[in-house]
């Protein structure tokens, strides 16, 4: 069942589904929803109205939104089989998308790369913490480790199951380096359906954790001594037809996908704001977790911002900064953006690497044009507000309430810092 047609009050009591939820995301990349039984469906079916101030998305007075669903995001909640859940696009009470609409925000991306001859596949990689109520690990596990050390697998198992009934196509699960740290590679799918899955998959593992009485946490760094948690987007493009246009069948590597690189580097200062929109993003950032530290790539160089898996017919880049403490709508969009201007305006990268970018010295990284990524949430709102494709992205709108909101989170940092409660500020965030 996908499209409107499909779904009548006695296909939902054929499968047993007595509510329907209406999801959506909110600027900060907070999952909303809003109920209704079945009964109602034929009134409710093209959407209903729910109030944008009272969720962040205008600074107005004007607040009316409508949620008007996706047909082809149907799915029955595992823990609460009643419901029946479609994720939503937000619009106007005309019908027109809501400028701040994250979800129309990565859509409007789309259909500009569609016009360039382009479609956008995503693979996501979510790591994540699983924590007791003293906030510890909850297993003293490392990376790809087995049970009895694996004590978590089950609770993993659970997780893997409910996205599997959820349609979502998973690649692989394992314990990551942290204790307690885990992982699930997700399949790749055209981004706005990618992006919904990572909406989908984040409140599957918070379920399942509180259910054995666990915390489970996607904040970047909540260890300073142990791996950080990121969210790797494997990402390539093909066109019209589905063909990968990142691989050459001479070259292996296409000329697009390197203009693709060389617009990402351009404007990686600045959607490091999106990706990494946390203070605590930029703890994990640091030399000898695996996690980027300078704006480089190479096949293969999981020390370089940008990693090339391979050049098969399947080549794809890795964007390695973002964390879970981004709204994945918006990152997939920065990216997509950004690389589309490489592509526009055939930007160079710098050249590739094989070497560990952090333990090259600062003349060689000159010597090959590597720069820092910014260190703090500060600086990154610095390259944000200062790069006009920022502007065409995100529009004023969302610009206004994002830099307000962030500007605010540094303030209550710097407080938090000289009083000493900096980390528990954080873990609260
Ligand atoms: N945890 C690392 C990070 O912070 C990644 C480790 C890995 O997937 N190899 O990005
Ligand atoms: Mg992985
Ligand atoms: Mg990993
Ligand atoms: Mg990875």
């Amino acid at each position: 069942a996908e499209k409107l047609e499909d779904f009548t009050i006695d296909y939902f009591e054929e499968i047993g589904v007595e509510y329907i939820q209406y999801q959506f995301t909110t600027i900060f990349g907070v999952l909303k929803e809003v109920e209704f039984p079945v009964k109602i469906w034929d009134e409710m079916k093209e959407g209903t109205g729910v109030d944008g101030s009272s969720l962040g998305f205008l600074k107005t007075s004007q607040s009316d939104m409508q949620a008007i669903p996706d047909y082809k995001t149907f799915a029955i909640l595992p823990w609460d089989t009643r419901v029946g859940r479609f994720i939503c696009d937000l619009t106007d009470n005309e019908g027109n998308a809501f400028p701040t609409c994250p979800r129309g925000i990565l859509k409007k991306i789309i259909s500009k790369a569609k016009d360039m001859g382009f479609l956008f596949k995503t693979r996501p990689e979510l790591e994540v913490y699983f924590l007791s109520d003293e906030l510890e690990p909850a297993d003293d596990g490392d990376y790809m480790c087995t049970p009895p050390k694996d004590s978590l697998h089950e609770l993993r198992r659970l997780i893997t199951d409910d996205l599997i009934e959820m349609n979502i196509g998973i690649k692989t699960i394992h314990h990551e380096v942290g204790p307690a740290q885990h992982e699930v590679e997700f399949t790749a799918d055209d981004a706005i359906y990618s992006a919904d899955n990572v909406q989908t998959a984040k409140q599957l593992f918070k379920m399942n954790a509180i259910d054995q009485d666990i915390i489970c946490t996607f904040m970047p760094k909540p260890f300073r001594e142990k791996a950080g948690s990121g969210l790797h987007i494997h990402q390539y493009l093909t066109d019209l037809e589905g063909n990968n246009v990142f691989s050459d069948k001479e070259k292996g590597l296409s000329d697009i996908l390197r203009w693709y690189v060389g617009g990402l580097e351009k404007h990686a200062p600045a959607i490091s704001a999106i990706l990494n929109p946390a203070t605590n993003s930029y703890k994990r950032l640091v030399p000898n977790h695996e996690a980027p530290v300078h704006i480089a790539w190479g096949v293969g160089n999981r020390t370089a911002l940008i990693r090339v898996p391979g050049y098969e017919k399947s080549a794809r880049i890795e964007y390695r900064a973002g964390d879970g403490s981004m709204n994945i709508y918006l990152g997939f969009a920065a990216l997509l953006a950004a690389g589309l201007d490489g592509i526009k305006n055939k930007i160079e990268p710098n050249k590739p690497t094989k070497d560990n970018v952090d333990l090259l010295t600062e003349s060689e990284r000159k010597e090959l044009g590597i720069e820092q990524l910014p260190w703090s949430l500060k600086r990154a709102l610095i390259y944000f507000e200062t790069d006009p494709l920022m502007n065409d992205i995100f529009g004023e709108d969302f610009i206004g309430i994002f830099l307000e909101k962030k500007k605010k989170e540094l303030t209550e940092l710097e407080i938090a810092q000289k009083n000493g409660f900096e980390s528990d500020w954080e873990f609260n965030a």
